[in-house]
């Protein structure tokens, strides 16, 4: 949904005038003022969502960066993949009003950006290809073949609907369609183009540069105004909406701000004390394990996890410990094991490889 289109507003208008286009268009449409018609009071809904999302600066900035995604950006990790609602805006529904004649807006296109871990935590500048609609060469996007102009269309007069007014027992009906002679455009190519067969589109190949802000997590998408697919006969461009795709660290996991690396270190070190090498992402660090470090204790490394998405400082590394306890004891092993069990006075009840418990309390004895 592009609320600037349900406004009636540009994108680089005041909040001023925002706030204008929507008291105008509320009025108009609030339902006490258009009893029983549910059309009128979807709109109203509309407008009034629209104005949720821009009416005030700060989730105009979010919205315009991030689209209607952005606007509860929270914690990381939520939002994984819901397209449902990208395609719904873009590809469903051109039946906002305001359908004018002249060239229209171009649909949105949405493009997947996969990132590694510290890409995604430091933010990177990312050159992208991607396969768009883009303006004709040959005619610089007009669909006129070179020399010729667009003329009128004299089915609408350059409005792109035709009205049709129908009288019924209800009283006198307007009902307005797309013109089917200009395709609703308003005007008619008389010589089209022969590259683009005189839609001034054609499916090419962009280069763009992505910029990705520190801190973006994975489902997070990042809105490019106007830098989507370019519009037939020289309409304004569509925006393209980058979702964000984060690969899986080999030893980092992400919990919102935070990173999570499991450690898993003998039981004799968790006993005796260790010293750690910790991979992170801004290079190998030591940490220290106190003796009698327990199974599931985590150390905190403060400021060494994400940066917060357009926000300040960095969440914490959160380092969990597993302590191994040993498998497959030689002889040997054992009997220095139950020989440390006896001297802190524990009982050490064994398990036979029949399965028959048998106590040996008293074996060394
Ligand atoms: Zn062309
Ligand atoms: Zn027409």
């Amino acid at each position: 949904m592009d609320p600037y289109a349900l406004l009636g507003v540009s994108r680089d208008a005041t909040q001023d005038e925002i706030k204008r286009a929507y008291r105008k268009r509320a009025r108009q449409l609030h339902p006490d003022a258009n009893p029983g018609d549910s059309a009128a009071e979807e709109q109203f809904k509309q407008v009034t969502h629209a104005y949720e999302l821009v009416g005030d600066p700060e989730r105009r900035r979010r919205f315009d960066q991030f689209g209607d995604g952005g606007s509860n950006s929270g914690g990381g990790g939520q939002d994984p993949f819901g397209f449902g609602d990208i395609f719904g805006a873009f590809f469903g529904g051109d039946s906002f009003g305001g359908r004018r004649g002249g060239p229209q807006r171009a649909p949105d296109a949405e493009a997947i950006l996969d990132l590694d871990l510290s890409e995604a935590a430091f933010g990177i500048t990312r050159r992208v290809e991607i396969e768009l609609m883009t303006a004709c060469a040959d005619c610089e996007g007009s669909g006129c073949a070179p020399g010729t102009h667009p003329s009128t269309c004299s089915d609408c007069g350059g409005a792109g609907e035709v009205r049709q007014v129908r009288r019924s027992i209800l009283g006198q009906i307007v009902t307005a369609a797309p013109c089917q002679r200009c395709s609703g455009l308003g005007n008619i190519v008389p010589s089209p183009c022969t590259h683009c067969s005189g839609v001034g589109v054609v499916r090419g190949t962009r280069t763009l540069e992505v910029e990705v802000p520190p801190g973006i997590d994975s489902g997070q998408r990042l809105r490019l105004t106007g830098r989507g697919p370019s519009a037939p006969r020289g309409g304004p461009n569509g925006d393209l909406y980058v979702t964000i795709r984060v690969r899986s660290h080999a030893t980092l996991r992400r919990d919102g701000y935070d990173l999570i690396q499991v450690c898993r270190i003998p039981m004799t070190s968790a006993a005796l004390g260790t010293h750690l090498t910790i991979t992170t992402l801004d290079g190998d660090i030591e940490i220290e394990v106190p003796p009698g470090t327990q199974h599931g204790s985590v150390f905190r490394e403060r400021g060494r996890g994400i940066p917060v998405l357009q926000g300040r400082g960095r969440g914490d590394l959160l380092v969990q410990v597993d302590v191994a306890i040993p498998q497959r004891l030689s002889d040997e092993e054992s009997d220095v094991l139950r020989r440390f069990a006896e001297m802190r006075g524990e009982e050490v009840t064994s398990v036979d490889e029949h399965g028959f418990f048998s106590r040996l309390r008293s074996a060394f004895q």
